[in-house]
């Protein structure tokens, strides 16, 4: 089998290695740990570059890149450690309202979702409900030309620093609970939202949100009343999409060779010399390849029009648990140096391990929990019944 990609896709990696190696510096890769996983300069040069409309179609005002090099360019941001969640989330609220979007939302929102002016987050989950999203109570009622937004939203990440949040709604109570579902794209400086910090054991803040009698036109509607299922489905089919190219944190496994490499043990020698220490960086190397793996594969599909669709959520599957796996293995076998923090000059790497033994554990739970990705190649791709 040839993996190798055509010449002009390995241009364009090399031009993102340039990239990355003149724009992206220490302190916005320090920056993204310690809260928000955004640096808004490098967001807005990739966008002056074309590269957050990177995936859109060229008809619908993006830039039409190949999935390959969509592909490329996430590994190569995830490799060098750039943060890449509010890039993703607002490529996936820009490809939602090219679907569903009124010419409104795709005249005035979509472009500046693209040229980096603006950011969207994701308003699905509520305190009483994640993983059964469609079970959504935050209610928007018509109220002559306009609508009132009341409830509460959990977990919207970035919602402190976006413009707009697309927000899940009940909008008919009666029904089948997919069936009264709509969505609206809600400016977040409409009056009536609060948005409160949820700060959570990883380097991330995450935020509870409050909508109190939101009034909004009928032009941020997305997609049909009590259509939002619809909308959902789409949501998730580029979320996972995106999932479909996510690594186990490399810079995890640099830690630990650095520390392999250098700690000094008592008898003089190095973990290096242990056989048992080059397997587990040999299993991690080896996931990281198997990951590498998954996302070609989902990239190849996106190019001979395949949507993907459970393939995203394999891929999100083993690289989180995998990453999860790494962390617990790297710091087992380095005793007392994987436990020190984060920040703390003294710890290979500035801590990393710890930290990303805090983090990795999010990533099982966020854009689908494991054993909802489990039940879903479980159906998908394995053909087995139903368990819901
Ligand atoms: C840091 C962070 C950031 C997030 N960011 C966002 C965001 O930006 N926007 C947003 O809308 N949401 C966001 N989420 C929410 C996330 O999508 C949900 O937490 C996730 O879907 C799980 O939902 P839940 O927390 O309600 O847990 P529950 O759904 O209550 O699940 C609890 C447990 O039960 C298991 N479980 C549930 N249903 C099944 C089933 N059918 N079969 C087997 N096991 C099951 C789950 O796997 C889990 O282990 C974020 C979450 C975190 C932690």
């Amino acid at each position: 089998m040839d993996f190798s990609f055509p010449p002009e896709v390995e241009a364009f990696r090399t031009e993102v290695r340039e990239f990355l190696a003149a724009n992206l510096t220490d302190e916005m890769i320090a920056a993204t740990h310690d809260g928000t996983i955004h640096a808004p300069e490098l967001h807005a040069a990739m966008a002056a570059r074309g590269w957050i409309a990177g995936p859109v179609p060229e008809e619908l005002g993006g830039a039409g890149r190949s999935a390959l090099e969509s592909v490329v360019l996430n590994e190569e941001m995830q490799l060098a450690a750039a943060p890449v969640d509010a890039m993703a989330v607002s490529i996936v609220v820009a490809s939602i309202l090219l679907e569903h979007g009124s010419p409104h939302l795709k005249d005035s929102v979509v472009p500046r979702l693209l040229d980096g002016s603006a950011l969207g987050c994701f308003g699905y989950s509520e305190p009483e409900s994640g993983s059964d999203v469609a079970a959504a109570q935050t209610k928007a009622v018509r109220d002559g030309d306009e609508w009132v937004i009341n409830g509460a939203k959990m977990w919207t990440t970035l919602a402190h620093i976006s413009d707009y949040v697309i927000l899940l709604t009940r909008t008919d109570p009666d029904v089948a609970k997919h069936k009264g579902l709509t969505f609206f794209l809600v400016p977040l400086d409409t009056p009536g939202i609060e948005i409160q910090p949820v700060p959570t054991m990883a380097v991330e803040r995450s935020n509870a949100t409050f909508y109190d009698d939101v009034r909004l036109g009928d032009e941020w509607r997305v997609g049909d009343v009590n259509g939002g299922w619809a909308v959902m489905k789409t949501a998730l089919k580029y979320e996972r999409g995106i999932a479909g190219g996510q690594f186990p944190s490399p810079t995890v496994i640099d830690a630990a060779l650095d520390w392999a490499q250098t700690a000094e043990r008592a008898d003089g020698s190095r973990p290096i010399d242990d056989p048992t220490v080059r397997e587990k960086l040999m299993r991690s190397l080896i996931d990281v390849e198997v990951c590498r793996g998954f996302a070609y594969h989902t990239a190849s599909l996106a190019e001979e029009g395949v949507m993907f669709g459970v393939e995203g959520s394999m891929t999100k599957l083993f690289a989180s648990e995998s990453y999860k796996r790494h962390c617990r293995e790297f710091q087992d076998m380095m005793g007392v140096d994987g436990l020190i923090t984060h920040h703390n000059d003294d710890a290979h790497l500035g801590g990393r391990i710890e930290e990303n033994l805090r983090h990795s554990p999010v990533t099982t739970i966020y854009g689908g929990t494991s054993e909802i990705s489990r039940n879903l190649v479980a159906e998908g791709h394995l053909g087995l019944p139903r368990t819901r």
